[in-house]
């Protein structure tokens, strides 16, 4: 017949999904996790959980000037009050960006990161070349990452570990004075609030 079923790959599971499923039947078979249990963490990391909830506390903090304090002073509380809270987000300290300092987050042991605002980390994040060359070399980094500051503006460069993550609040751009906190919330992206990008 000759044909050839190797070049339909529209319905067919990738590599990963295959591992994926394989690994979830293999947990559920022994009893170590729930299929339901599994389902709703899942559907909370995709559509609960991620750099949005980060963008409203950016937003908040560039209108509001008491929350904003409340951030500085206590992030994890001043987060948890708009209902980010859960895991790997129990200490989490609100780093604001000035035209003296810029701020940016690293993780050197492994990937530790602020879950209830940011989501799961980028792969960039998890990889050995980011997790180095941030700390030696932080401006070129950010170079890769389009991001030119100014030579006198200094780079802070701060190690997450599993007791403190830290959420960058980057610098409200200019002529957004008339924008709502929504339409603010719209121009922060997640690697603004890592210190690798730029409203
Ligand atoms: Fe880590």
């Amino acid at each position: 017949m000759g044909h050839d079923h190797e070049h339909d790959h529209g319905s067919e599971l990738s590599e990963t999904q295959r591992r994926v499923r394989a690994l979830e039947t293999i947990l559920v078979d022994k009893g170590y996790v729930e299929s339901a249990a599994l389902d709703a963490l899942i559907e909370t990391y995709e559509t609960k959980v991620g750099p949005h909830n980060g963008a409203r506390v950016v937003a908040k903090a560039w209108t509001d000037r008491e929350y904003r304090e409340w951030l500085l002073a206590d992030g994890t509380a001043a987060i948890a009050s708009l209902g980010y809270t859960g895991r790997q987000g129990e200490h989490i300290v609100a780093l604001e960006n000035t035209p003296a300092v810029h701020h940016m987050v690293v993780c050197t042991l492994c990937s530790c990161y602020p879950w209830p605002v940011l989501g799961l980390p980028p792969v960039w994040y998890k990889s050995a070349a980011y997790r180095s060359r941030a700390v030696a070399d932080p401006r070129s980094v950010l170079r890769e990452f389009g991001v030119e500051l100014p030579a006198t503006t200094e780079i802070r460069v701060h190690d997450s570990t599993s007791e403190i993550r830290y959420l960058v609040v980057p610098m409200r751009p200019a002529g957004t004075e008339g924008l709502t906190e929504e339409e603010l919330a719209g121009l922060v992206t997640r690697n603004s609030m890592i210190g690798t990008g730029l409203p």
